[in-house]
């Protein structure tokens, strides 16, 4: 739901790399997110859950950011939110919206124009409230409407999330409501706020896969309708097919491969990318096993001098234990790590757009292990 918490003196940043304010924003998209860094400090270590974090988002585009639990999409979410509460704190890089400078501590200031939908609509609504009671709030606050006017307004919002016979369910109780009613709910809230970026933080993970389809279908008609910038985080890859413009993958709190949708699903040049699109069911011959990637999410705790995701990569090598990869581009490279002669290689529509990655297999300077040059060769699977 559209959450209206003040935000936190805390959770602002101790250091601020750039200039706050509207400042030129004609050619800039809707937001943009630059080395952002978020620590949480707790008595037995610090852990670095978003660590030089750097993506943006066009008005009207679907942006994914997708990785497993505990790599640190939902902090990013609440970062680029404000909502990062004690013992966490924003404390270095830039978050751009419109335009203005978040991290000096303009959030309040915006607080209607970036909205955010969370996994679980039962916990993100005030059982004590009618669904009306909580979509009129939202428009007093964001949209200054009362009365009638709120009323009114409140009904088209339920009527267009798709809750029929709107004026009866206005005043029932969420737990009224089924699991997928909630959550279209929960959407028409963060709607009340009139964003123009939307956060979408798992939003169909707790549902079926039909109301999923529905969930998603109305996302993007949304979208459509109102321009919508949108960032939806999920752990699910079969999901972010199906939405994304781009997509962002993300490890241990750094973002590891960031390319166009089609681009990314058809010639993945990360081997933790690889290893996820692997283990999406289906992707296998019938009767094989479904690839996993063994071991888990490391806690960042500490400035990384080495790969983050050798632990588990079936191509590391040697200089991934003592060097840090940095992006590169990979716009030009095919499946099999071949270079292809027209300077693209994926599916139609991404020439010249950005395909980057983290990773050391793509720096010519390293002389890499057997074991990376077969996985290499086999497109990314080390079986
Ligand atoms: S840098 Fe090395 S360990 Fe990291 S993903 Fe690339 S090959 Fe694997």
């Amino acid at each position: 739901m559209a959450d209206s918490r003040p935000v936190s003196d805390d959770s602002g940043p101790t250091s601020q790399p750039t200039a706050g304010g509207s400042a030129d924003s004609e050619d800039e998209p809707l937001l943009v997110v630059d080395e952002l860094q978020t620590t949480f400090y707790t008595d037995k270590e610090t852990i670095r859950a978003v660590d030089g974090v750097s993506l943006d988002i066009e008005a009207g585009e679907t942006v994914g950011l997708v990785g497993e639990s505990g790599s640190g999409k939902s902090v990013t979410a609440r970062s680029i939110l404000g909502l990062i509460d004690d013992p966490g704190r924003v404390e270095g890089g830039s978050i751009r919206f419109d335009g203005h400078e978040l991290t000096d501590g303009s959030w309040e200031q915006h607080r209607g124009d970036l909205s955010i939908v969370f996994q679980d609509p039962i916990n993100s609504m005030n059982p004590v409230y009618t669904v009306g009671n909580q979509i009129r709030e939202a428009l007093r606050i964001h949209q200054g409407l009362r009365g009638q006017e709120a009323r009114e307004e409140a009904i088209s919002l339920l009527e267009a999330v798709g809750i029929p016979d709107a004026p009866r369910r206005l005043e029932e109780y969420p737990h009224q409501y089924s699991g997928g009613m909630r959550q279209r709910a929960v959407i028409a809230i963060a709607l009340a706020c009139d964003p123009n970026l939307l956060v979408c933080d798992e939003p169909t993970t707790a549902l079926d896969v039909t109301i999923q389809a529905q969930i998603l279908e109305l996302l993007d008609d949304l979208q459509r309708e109102e321009d919508l910038g949108i960032l939806f985080i999920t752990h699910d890859m079969g999901v972010i097919e199906e939405i994304a413009d781009r997509v962002n993958v993300m490890y241990a709190g750094e973002i590891v491969e960031t390319a166009p949708a089609d681009r990314l699903f058809d010639e993945p040049q990360h081997p933790y990318t690889r290893g996820l699109l692997a283990s999406i069911p289906g992707r296998t011959a019938e009767g094989d096993e479904l690839p996993t990637i063994g071991g888990e999410v490391p806690t960042p705790t500490s400035e990384p001098d080495e790969c983050r995701f050798a632990p588990r990569c079936p191509a590391a090598f040697d200089a991934c234990e003592r060097i840090h990869p940095e992006h590169v581009d990979v716009s030009s490279v095919g499946t099999a790590g071949v270079e292809t002669t027209d300077g693209m290689s994926g599916a139609e529509g991404t020439r010249g757009m950005e395909h980057t990655a983290a990773c050391l297999l793509h720096e010519d300077r390293f002389e890499q292990s057997p074991g990376a040059a077969t996985f290499e060769a086999n497109g990314g699977d080390s079986q």
